[in-house]
């Protein structure tokens, strides 16, 4: 039985289908309603935007993807480099040697929208790429903040700047 405790009543948009649909057709983090799990507000956080039968649809296609793409262009070795970072990738984080900078555990890398492979990287990369949105726009938005940073220019330094005056 799924467990449906601490789901909002109601309907979404899915971000795929663009279809009006019930709460229960999307997936939620395992969180229990006495707020014990992620978030401790005692509401669920849905994982992503996408519909039941879309997600189902997208696994799919990963899959077929996978199958296409891996005979052709196979997992590297451990010791190949991340084409993202270009560090050496080990199995496990255990495994990179002393004093070397290295990283690990291959990923499949591809893009969630439009199904294409991109890659074979790190699972730091592939997870920092998830958390900062996973494209080029987007990442390119937090790069910048990160440029402005090393000139003094974020909107808080140039603030900080501002308030401490001219001395
Ligand atoms: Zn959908
Ligand atoms: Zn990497």
């Amino acid at each position: 039985m799924r467990n449906t405790q601490g789901i909002p009543e109601g309907e979404y948009i899915c971000s795929t289908c663009k279809q009006s649909k019930d709460s229960k057709e999307f997936h939620w983090y395992e969180q229990t309603i006495d707020g014990r799990g992620r978030g401790g507000n005692g509401k669920r956080k849905r994982v992503n935007g996408s519909c039941r039968e879309c997600r189902n649809k997208l696994a799919r296609e990963t899959a077929k993807l996978k199958k296409e793409i891996k005979p052709i262009i196979p997992q590297p070795q451990y010791g190949d480099l991340c084409e993202s970072c270009n560090r050496p990738v080990y199995a496990n984080q255990s495994d990179i040697p002393k004093g070397v900078d290295g990283t690990y555990s291959w990923m499949f890398d591809h893009n969630h929208e439009t199904v294409e492979f991109r890659g074979w990287i790190c699972n730091p990369c592939n997870t920092g790429f998830g958390l900062l949105g996973d494209n080029a726009e987007s990442v390119k938005l937090r790069l910048q903040y990160l440029i402005d940073s090393e000139n003094g220019k974020t909107k808080s330094q140039m603030l900080l700047e501002q308030k401490k005056g001219p001395f």
